[in-house]
């Protein structure tokens, strides 16, 4: 396969061609987030967001963490690629591939979601705090909400095959383990699955 970083830029580049910022943000706890008026203005102002603790300052595709990431390992360029499709996928959602109405219905159930996120508290053990919040999912969030929510991720991930493709990405059985995994994440945390083994060795999934 080409270079990843080509991949990447490329893939960066393709976005913001079709009307989206991509920008990096140190603090999330996923892997990277799609919001189309994250200043809440009111106008569309669609932006991309990729985690990379300490991400170095210029604000385009890049390979390097500033100084205060020196003892970090370098970015996993490859995960970092594979999320950019992925929120790239909810962005051509939102922007044309689901109608407007549906997709408001869909932001409403995630903005509820991450809202229980924000109230149930934290403390005790992950596995006890884990447990609060699945059953604070499954008590106020709708069925129909659950859907929406798992309907527009599994929507982000097909598109998300086409953009990596058209870049030429050619790795699709990292990114097949990546859509499981991100999957399983949504299901997880909405109280459907139950953890897998290997969650325990790893830290949460594109959101
Ligand atoms: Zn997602």
């Amino acid at each position: 396969m080409t270079d990843v970083f080509v991949l990447y830029e490329a893939l960066w580049r393709t976005l913001e061609g079709l009307g989206v910022a991509v920008v990096y943000g140190g603090l999330w706890e996923e892997d990277g987030d799609f919001h189309p008026d994250p200043w809440e203005t009111g106008k569309d102002s669609p932006k991309i967001t990729i985690s990379r603790p300490y991400y170095a300052d210029p604000p385009w595709p890049n390979q390097h963490r500033n100084r205060g990431g020196s003892a970090l390992p370098p970015p996993d360029l490859l995960l970092e690629l594979v999320t950019l499709a992925h929120e790239g996928g909810h962005f051509l959602s939102w922007k044309e591939r689901t109608p407007r109405s549906e997709w408001q219905r869909y932001f409403g159930a995630a903005k509820k979601r991450d809202q229980i996120i924000a109230e149930v508290p934290r403390g005790g053990s992950t596995d006890e705090y884990n447990d609060r919040l699945r059953a604070a999912m499954q008590s106020s969030l709708r069925a129909e909400q659950i859907e929406l929510i798992l309907t527009e991720e599994a929507l982000a991930w097909r598109i998300a095959q086409e953009l990596l493709a058209g870049v030429g990405f050619d790795d699709f059985e990292y990114y097949e383990a990546a859509m499981r995994k991100g999957l399983h994440c949504h299901r997880y945390r909405l109280g459907l699955d139950e953890l897998w083994p290997e969650d325990r060795a790893s830290n949460g999934g594109a959101a």
